[in-house]
Parts: structure tokens; sequence; C-alpha cells
């Protein structure tokens, strides 16, 4: 019963972490870039419409990724918990959240970032490129760390101001990470223990 977001730069190891999180904490890790992409990989209306825009490292416009989202809670699975990876990202994507979870008297229990430094994630992002992500190539890499910069790292303060934020070192191994992430949200597990 816990009810996460998790953000950071491109190639901070959300996607790696947000998997790892959900199984040790029992809820599921909903990343929208992967919901994009398997529209993509599906070739639904909307993943054909998408396609460019991602491979291009854009954001997907916030009316298509809320109504995404809105729709991927409303899932059973979600009703008691969920890691967010990688939504919101514009200001318009936290209104739409908080009202999602306002409509369901459900609150967040945090804000995680993971914080990796610029020259970290290029090189990480570079060394995955063979995995065969359109985007991950480096033009468009240099795009979506300076969108990330631009209009998600200034939500941070917003999070933080609600007293959410949960600010965690990503600069190390997987395990490493995850061993950090586990502590810093212990507090928060025990609460909803507690709560339950
Ligand atoms: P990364 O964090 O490395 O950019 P993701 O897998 O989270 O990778 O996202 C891949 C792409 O999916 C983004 O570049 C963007 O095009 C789209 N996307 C994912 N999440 C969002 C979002 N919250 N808002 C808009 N676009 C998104």
């Amino acid at each position: 019963m816990i009810r996460i977001i998790l953000s950071g730069p491109p190639g901070a190891g959300k996607g790696t972490q947000g998997k790892r999180l959900a199984a040790a904490l029992a809820v599921p890790a909903i990343s929208t870039g992967d919901l994009f992409r398997d529209q993509v990989r599906r070739r639904t209306e909307t993943g054909v419409a998408l396609e460019a825009l991602v491979a291009a490292g854009d954001f997907v416009p916030d009316a298509i990724t809320n109504a995404m989202v809105a729709e991927r809670l409303e899932q059973s699975d979600a009703a008691n918990g969920f890691i967010l990876d990688g939504y919101p990202r514009t200001p318009d994507q936290v209104v739409e959240l908080d009202r999602m979870l306002a409509a369901r008297g459900v609150a967040l229990d945090a804000a995680v970032l993971l914080d990796v430094p610029d020259d970290m994630v290029a090189t990480r992002l570079a060394g995955r490129a063979e995995l065969g992500r359109a985007d991950d190539t480096d033009e468009v890499i240099r795009h979506r760390i300076a969108l990330y910069h631009r209009e998600t790292a200034p939500l941070t303060v917003l999070f933080d101001a609600r007293g959410l934020l949960v600010r965690v070192d990503g600069s190390d191994l997987p395990d490493v990470v995850q061993a950090r992430l586990l502590a810093a949200l212990e507090p928060l597990r025990r609460r909803a223990s507690t709560a339950a």
C-alpha cells in the first residue's frame, strides 16, 4: 500500500529501479515510456501517431499522457498502490495526477528523485544504444536531458514543498542504488503497514 512517483533524468535508472521496487513493495510499476513503446510496437492508432515524437525524444502531449495514466490507474492491480515511473513530467500532469488521486480519496506517499549527474546519464544511455531504442542516439539523448532540466526538474520544488521529496543518489550500480532506495523508503513502508 504505497504510492510513489519516481523521477530523474533519462538514464537515471528509473525503469530498472521501478521494477525492482515494485517487486519489493508488491505494487505495480507503471512506466509511461513503456506504455508508449508498447503502443508503438503494437501499431495501435496512438502508437503510430506517437512514434516519430517519441523517437525524437519529445514529450507526448499532456492530454494523451494523462488519459493513458488515468486508464492504467483504473486497473485493479493499481488499487492498493503503484510506482509511477516517468510521470508526471509537466505542471499539467501534476495537476491531473492530483485530480486522479483526489477522486479516489488517496494521496502520494513520496516523490522519489533519482539523482545522477548529466555526464553519467549520457554515458549510460550511449552504452545501451545497442538495445535498439530509437531515442538512444547522441542528438536525441542530448535533447531528452535538456527537456528534463527545462520541464521536469523544476517540479521537484513543488514536491519538496509538499514534504514528499525523497532524493536518492543513483550514481552507483543497480544493487547499491536499490538498497539506498529501500532504506530511504523504509519509514514510509512502516507507516503504510501500520495504517493498513
Ligand atoms: P527516459 O526517462 O529515459 O526519457 P522513458 O522510457 O521514461 O525514458 O520515456 C521515453 C519517452 O516516452 C519520452 O522521451 C517521451 O517521448 C515519452 N514519455 C514518457 N513519459 C512521458 C510523460 N510523462 N509525458 C510525456 N511524454 C512521456
